[in-house]
């Protein structure tokens, strides 16, 4: 994990000359201690790194899933992540469970393009034109945030988050779904992954719906979490339809860090 996390940051540090902002800054270092604690590194994760401005299909440190894991081409973790899941993957195999990746790392261009089609209406939320029939933008928003993640605020961002089978809970009730989702309550956390969007209510209060597809790969997405809430202001939020409303809907407090207690 440290090596990764370290290559991480160096590789940003080296490779993103195009950037307007430098991704790293100097200042701005965390500590982290390998499994034996035997070594110990300054890293640097940037602002943009954070917040997904970067491309994960260029970035040396991310992977792209092999067609016998994803359901399509296209889908990249960081190859930790990817590691452990596929660790995961032959364990569920070999209980009979087949487990898919249908979502794996978006930036925050591709998390623009999805927000902004929802937000202008070219995508129905729940079979509504929401710029026709919601005017206010912090209704808006909020509607949208029932499942959507604003850009720049997704943990899909890091490489560390995936979405498994289906992206319907309903799917995860019927037996196939059940038996799968039954499987990672119960296996997942050994190899590293937990689900962050758990349901709703006193555990958890604020953020968005339960998402049963959703699972994190905890080692790597506790280190971005932790720097994501020392360095990502509301300042930073910006650059797509309707966040001027992510300072209100205080979407860091109450979307970013508002996850599974058990994954915290
Ligand atoms: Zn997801």
């Amino acid at each position: 994990m440290l090596l990764v996390v370290y290559y991480l940051a160096l590789h940003h540090k080296n490779n993103n000359n195009n950037a307007e902002v430098s991704p790293v800054s100097k200042t701005d270092t965390v500590k982290t201690e390998n499994k034996n604690d035997a070594a110990k590194a300054d890293t640097t994760i940037s602002i943009e790194y954070l917040m997904g401005k970067f491309n994960p299909a260029k970035d040396k440190s991310f992977t792209e899933c092999d067609l016998e894991y994803a359901n399509r081409e296209g889908i990249y973790l960081q190859e930790e992540t990817y590691k452990a899941f596929i660790k995961m993957f032959y364990a569920a195999k070999n209980d009979g469970v087949s487990l898919k990746i249908i979502s794996g790392a978006r930036n925050f261009n591709y998390q623009k393009s999805i927000w902004e089609q929802k937000w202008n209406g070219g995508r129905l939320v729940d079979g509504k034109n929401l710029a026709n029939i919601v005017k206010d933008p912090v209704e808006r928003a909020t509607i949208i945030l029932k499942y959507s993640s604003m850009p720049g605020t997704s943990r899909h961002h890091w490489g560390t988050d995936m979405d498994l089978n289906s992206m319907e809970n309903k799917y995860f009730e019927t037996p196939a779904g059940k038996k799968i989702y039954d499987w990672l309550c119960n296996n997942a956390a050994k190899y590293g992954f937990c689900q962050p969007f758990s349901a709703l209510g006193d555990k958890r209060k604020n953020g968005y719906q339960e998402e049963k597809w959703h699972w994190s790969y905890l080692p790597l997405a506790k280190i971005f979490l932790k720097e994501y809430q020392k360095k990502v202001t509301y300042d930073h939020i910006t650059g797509f339809a309707g966040s001027q409303t992510a300072k209100e809907l205080k979407v860091i407090d109450n979307y970013v860090m508002s996850i599974n207690q058990g994954c915290e």
